[in-house]
């Protein structure tokens, strides 16, 4: 049976809750998810989702909870982790202006540079149908103040872009979506992600 944690520090986590057990039907796959609020949970999972939000806020409470450490290394030993949104931001090796201004401390996890709030404001907020690589069919992905994904290393692979701007990247046991996929009815992107668990 496989666990997976969701980080529940802020932001979108019952959507995530739900989006997973929604993937686990898909898959006919047992399983449990546990809201991750402190490193004791840690321990106990075998992937984690890290929500959108605001990366500010998850960021303090990241480090008011000591749990940056424990994050990279669960990332260093394979452990698969999806960032979405704001969780993008975090998984970075770096930051915009911005990121900087408001001193938010990125776990950098993967080789990408990202940018916060670039696809506009709220009330900018989109939805486009979305060709992902592993995917068959589009997949609707909801846009809310992401970040864009402005340049990435060797070994950090674009799986879905935006008129040329990437939106989805994976390295190794490590997932980056600028878009929330648990707003839209539709677990494939999640299901994508647990299928990562099995294959590490
Ligand atoms: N703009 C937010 C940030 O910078 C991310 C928005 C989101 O997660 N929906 O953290």
């Amino acid at each position: 049976m496989i666990k997976v944690g969701v980080l529940s520090l802020q932001g979108a986590v019952p959507e995530h809750v739900l989006a997973i057990r929604n993937a686990l039907k898909m898959k006919n796959q047992e399983g449990e998810v546990l809201q991750v609020r402190d490193n004791s949970d840690l321990t106990e999972i075998d992937c984690l989702i890290i929500p959108g939000g605001e990366s500010t806020t998850i960021g303090k409470l990241l480090k008011r909870f000591d749990m940056y450490e424990p994050i990279r290394d669960l990332a260093s030993a394979g452990i698969p982790i999806m960032g979405t949104c704001a969780g993008c931001i975090l998984m970075a090796k770096e930051g915009d202006l911005d990121v900087k201004r408001t001193r938010t401390e990125l776990l950098g996890l993967m080789d990408m540079r990202v940018s916060r709030n670039s696809f506009g404001r709220q009330k900018e907020s989109f939805e486009s149908s979305l060709k992902i690589e592993g995917l068959d069919e589009e997949f609707p992905a909801v846009f809310i103040r992401g970040p864009i994904i402005e340049e990435v290393g060797r070994g950090c692979i674009p799986l879905a872009e935006i008129d040329g701007t990437k939106v989805m990247v994976k390295q190794d046991n490590l997932l980056a979506l600028s878009f929330h996929p648990e707003l839209s009815r539709d677990a494939r992107v999640h299901r994508m992600f647990l299928d990562m668990v099995s294959k590490t």
